[in-house]
């Protein structure tokens, strides 16, 4: 394990030298986010072309040795929670655990171990008494949502107050391939969200970016409302919208065509979702 500090800007998954579990100091959080890669591979079912996994590869999670993760993460968070890593490693004013974030180099619920790992959080969770203030995480594209072992999961996040983090970035069919590079229909995205909030507290996560300096065209971002205004009307459970622009740059070929949209871009579209009714957070 290295001695410097973390920063915001340093997401290397080896900073702890570890194979699952990786230290982020995390700007949103306000602290220490522990991460949990379930895809040391770099494997992923889709491919956001503003994605930052370096060597990304289409694929699925390898298999994933629950123990040695258990292991790892339940002696990482006593380094955290009893020893002195916060001092050690995270600046004055960070120095707190906020989350356990299951997010790593692809799409976490593509693991066949997936709700086992959430399983494992929990008793690791209860082990060392971490309380409510810190969360547990999912951060994923939900597209997995139709497998029995990933509901149960899911709702696994739900029983320890956990929060989904469900990607929602276009929903018309073009707009899925050309953002994420998938062909899941628009239907199914409604579908898979539905069932993820039933189970959990569930956050839209939504990336807009600009292309070779255009924003989101108009009608993307109508259909992205719609989508947003039949949740609503059908009465889906869901928390609110964490809206972001690119924070760092893409590790995929399309990444010189892409940008950070502007503060003024990005509240304007903020305000828009707002008006539906939902709250939004905005991380610029
Ligand atoms: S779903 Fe996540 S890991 Fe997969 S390509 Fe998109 S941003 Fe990268």
């Amino acid at each position: 394990m290295d001695h410097t500090v973390l920063t915001t800007t340093d997401h290397s998954r080896e900073r702890a030298g570890l194979r699952y579990v990786y230290p982020v100091l995390s700007r949103r959080a306000g602290g220490l986010s522990v991460g949990v890669n379930l895809n040391p591979n770099n494997a992923c079912n889709w491919r956001c072309v503003y994605c930052q996994v370096e060597g990304l590869q289409r694929g699925a999670a390898p298999s994933i040795d629950v123990a040695q993760l258990q292991g790892e993460l339940e002696a990482f968070l006593r380094l955290v929670l009893q020893g002195d890593y916060l001092q050690r490693h995270l600046p004055a004013g960070f120095q707190v655990l906020r989350d356990i974030a299951i997010s790593g180099n692809g799409e976490p619920t593509t693991a066949r171990e997936f709700a086992e790992v959430v399983g494992t959080i929990r008793r690791v969770r209860e082990a060392l008494g971490i309380g409510a203030s810190v969360k547990t995480i999912l951060i994923t594209n939900g597209s997995q949502l139709q497998r029995a072992h990933v509901r149960q999961g899911i709702a696994e996040m739900g029983a320890l107050q956990g929060e989904v983090w469900f990607k929602v970035d276009r929903v018309t069919p073009e707009g899925l391939w050309l953002v994420n590079r998938t062909r899941v229909s628009p239907e199914r995205v409604e579908r898979n969200l539905t069932i993820c909030a039933e189970l959990s507290r569930t956050w839209i996560q939504t990336c807009v970016f600009a292309w070779d300096g255009t924003p989101p065209p108009e009608a993307e971002i109508t259909a992205y409302l719609d989508f947003l205004r039949r949740l609503r009307q059908r009465g889906v459970p869901i928390l609110g919208v964490l809206l972001y622009t690119l924070a760092r740059p893409s590790a995929q070929p399309e990444a010189d065509h892409l940008a950070a949209l502007s503060t003024e871009v990005l509240d304007g579209i903020a305000q828009r979702i707002r008006g539906l009714g939902f709250e939004v957070q905005v991380s610029p």
